[in-house]
């Protein structure tokens, strides 16, 4: 049987495993003879091991996921006049991290079932103008990336793949993050592979680019030359103590993410059912799978909601309000835009837990649970 215990969307319990380690490597630091506390021998490590691990030529560690799309766009000489095609229904800094360099965002809907940015509402967005194209993946599908490079290259546009959610994701058997000229994974403490702090990193296997990128994190400066700044950069530095901590965790992370796609598979074979009675589960399968999160669109989403919270299991609706219609964004929404498919997704996305720490017995509770609802 289950054990009583709450099943929060947010465990409180993710790191729980790497405590020891966590404080031996701040310790570590502190007494360390250098001082070092940014950018240093293990952010270097952690760079090459991510390297290794996804095949690119260059890693740059840096502050966080939107850090890392913020230097992305910098990298790319993006400013004022340019615009940038973002999906309608994300993470807001999709969208900020373009219009923080002086651009303009410019807004595509996303598809109706995976609510990840739709190929052809892309396409049709392209104008004199458009320098960039940045998919995002995500929950628990990546975009349609061999569609996106083949845009990108017909139109002469640069690629940025927002892999913040799917880092160790595969598809087509290329990973997440290496499909762009530029991709971009966070380290938020809740994501595939996340921290007990800020980091993100940039994947790209273009000298010039990774050069720009290492440079503008830390104010322009070439890492040689002190307080010579070449450009104006940003403060999106990368912290010792959690390099030493990533680097630890790497290893376990592949096992992780397997417990997250055997508890997915295992969602959708029992949720498949459900599909006529207004309860949409992710595409079955493996390939160009990311189980970062596990969303459903439900159209009685409140009544299901509130059904599980009885019940003492955690849910999380995720961008309630799709970007155009985010007042921050008013001023890269044009009046005459309609982005239908993301309205649907920020009305109708459940998410429902998917820890690889949760016990069989859990995920069974909690799919019979979704399950009862609607029997
Ligand atoms: C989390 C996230 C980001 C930003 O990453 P942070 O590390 O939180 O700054 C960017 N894009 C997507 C799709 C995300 O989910």
């Amino acid at each position: 049987m289950r054990t009583m215990r709450t099943l929060p969307f947010f465990p409180p319990d993710l790191f729980e495993d790497d405590r020891e380690t966590l404080l031996q490597a701040v310790h570590d630091l502190g007494v360390g003879a250098g001082q070092r506390f940014i950018l240093g021998d293990r952010t270097a490590e952690l760079e090459d091991a991510l390297c290794k691990a996804t095949g690119a030529a260059h890693a740059i560690a840096c502050g966080s996921g939107t850090g890392a799309l913020e230097l992305s766009v910098r990298a790319l000489d993006i400013g004022p006049g340019d615009e940038v095609i973002v999906p309608a229904f994300c993470c807001q800094p999709v969208a900020s991290s373009v219009a923080n360099a002086g651009a303009t965002p410019v807004f595509a809907d996303v598809d109706p079932w995976t609510m990840v940015l739709d190929p052809d509402a892309t396409e049709a967005l392209i104008t004199e103008r458009t320098k960039a194209i940045m998919p995002a993946h995500v929950f628990s599908i990546m975009a349609d990336m061999e569609r996106f490079r083949t845009i990108a290259r017909e139109h002469g546009l640069a690629l940025i793949e927002d892999a913040a959610v799917a880092q160790g994701a595969v598809l087509d058997g290329r990973p997440a993050g290496r499909w762009g000229d530029l991709g971009v994974f966070s380290f938020f403490q809740v994501k595939a592979f996340g921290t007990t702090g800020e980091g993100g990193v940039i994947l790209t296997d273009d000298p010039g680019l990774a050069r720009a990128c290492r440079m503008l994190r830390n104010h322009g400066q070439d890492g040689v030359h002190r307080f010579l700044h070449h450009r104006i950069g940003l403060n999106s530095r990368f912290d010792e103590v959690l390099a030493a901590f990533q680097l630890h965790r790497l290893p376990g992370f592949p096992d992780r993410l397997e417990r997250r796609a055997v508890i997915a598979d295992y969602y959708t074979e029992r949720f498949e059912p459900l599909r006529g009675r207004g309860v949409l589960a992710p595409p079955a399968g493996r390939n160009g799978r990311c189980y970062y999160v596990y969303s459903l669109l439900v159209e009685r989403r409140e009544d299901l909601r509130a059904y599980l919270t009885e019940r003492q299991i955690g849910t999380h609706i995720y961008y309630p309000v799709p970007l155009p219609e985010q007042p921050a964004f008013t001023p890269w929404a044009p009046a005459q835009g309609s982005w239908p498919h993301a309205r649907q997704a920020s009305a109708r996305n459940l998410a429902i837990p998917i820890w690889p720490h949760l016990a069989d017995t859990e995920v069974e509770f909690i799919a019979d649970t979704v399950c009862e609802f609607f029997a």
